[in-house]
């Protein structure tokens, strides 16, 4: 274990994440503000100590939903990116990537989810200049939703892809259909210029990350850890330079492992994926960036070196602009 001086650097260290969803990283007492001025009673969604309260995953999915219910329109979506950046910040974050959905931001309808986008972005400036922390949206189809209501959610990350939409990234329930269905959304979105990254083997095995990569292009995976199970796909992602959007917080609190020990992130790092380590749903997940860093310090003895490549793999990978890029990278380099 490292000295406690080392380890302090190591926490207080700038950091970059690409695998946040913007509804689930809404800190518990900001919905439970806007339930209350809006009087819509979503108590059953929290614990007495006002914590986000869910059985299995699920179960997870419908309280996000109800918590999500909260957020009426673009104003309280701008309030919400205000909320999630402040929370990033002071935990060091200065590089986020998060899933926005159109199906929550006005229905999937273009003109509405240009709006919610523009009063989303107006947030994230104004979090930029006052914080420091930069966030680049993906929009997110629903796979639970299916594949036409995929269809609109792409049309609408295709009709606003720029400096802020950067990609498309579907979420969602994981065991509802196939990723292939998906794929006339996934072109769309490319032909858009957009990247493409998708989850995929967090509940089901290796051959979902296989068809996410070969039916949809991704060049990322969202978790993807459980392609620890068949060696013949990790060894496929390391030779497309696939990267691993993973949340480890997020797995152990899902239960997808018992324990951080049994996680898969140090033995697919040290076999060469590129792996990256974000929140997912964050106060869902009674998690941090910070947290994070100091289990997988504590867990698998990650020093800085370990965490200079996690850096470099996030920024390589990160969907933003070059000018953007080099910004970021020169602010991680700095630690
Ligand atoms: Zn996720």
């Amino acid at each position: 274990m490292i000295d406690e001086d080392r380890q302090s650097a190591i926490l207080n260290r700038p950091k970059a994440e690409l695998h946040t969803h913007i509804e689930g990283a809404a800190p518990p007492a900001f919905i439970q503000g806007l339930a209350k001025e809006k009087n819509i009673d979503i108590s059953r969604i929290f614990r007495e100590d006002g914590s986000y309260d869910y059985r299995d995953f699920v179960h997870f999915l419908s309280v996000y939903e109800a918590a999500t219910s909260v957020l009426t329109g673009p104003a309280e979506f701008a309030r919400l990116t205000t909320a999630i950046l402040t929370e990033a910040a002071e935990n060091g974050v200065v590089y986020m990537e998060t899933f926005i959905s159109p199906d929550f931001c006005g229905g999937s309808d273009v003109a509405a989810w240009k709006e919610y986008l523009h009063a989303i972005q107006d947030a994230a400036d104004a979090a930029q200049r006052d914080m420091g922390i930069t966030l680049c949206g993906i929009a997110t189809p629903i796979r639970h939703f299916g594949p036409d209501k995929a269809k609109l959610a792409a049309r609408c990350a295709a009709e606003t892809a720029g400096e802020f939409i950067v990609g498309l990234g579907m979420g969602g329930d994981e065991n509802q259909g196939r990723q292939g269905d998906f794929a006339y959304s996934f072109d769309m979105a490319r032909e858009a210029g957009l990247h493409l990254t998708t989850h995929a083997g967090e509940w089901r095995g290796p051959q979902e990350v296989r068809d996410a990569v070969e039916d949809l292009g991704v060049t990322r995976i969202g978790h993807g850890v459980r392609v620890i199970e068949d060696l013949a796909v990790v060894d496929m992602l390391i030779e497309r330079e696939i990267t691993l959007e993973i949340c480890p917080g997020s797995n152990v609190f899902l239960g997808v492992y018992d324990k951080l020990e049994q996680h898969p992130i140090e033995k697919l790092r040290e076999r060469g994926v590129k792996v990256t380590v974000s929140t997912d749903d964050p106060p869902f997940f009674r998690t941090t960036m910070r947290k994070e860093y100091a289990d997988l310090m504590r867990v698998f003895d990650w020093d800085a070196e370990i965490f200079d490549q996690i850096d470099r793999n996030t920024m390589d990978a990160a969907f933003c602009g070059a000018d953007t890029k080099a910004r970021i990278r020169k602010l991680l380099e700095a630690s």
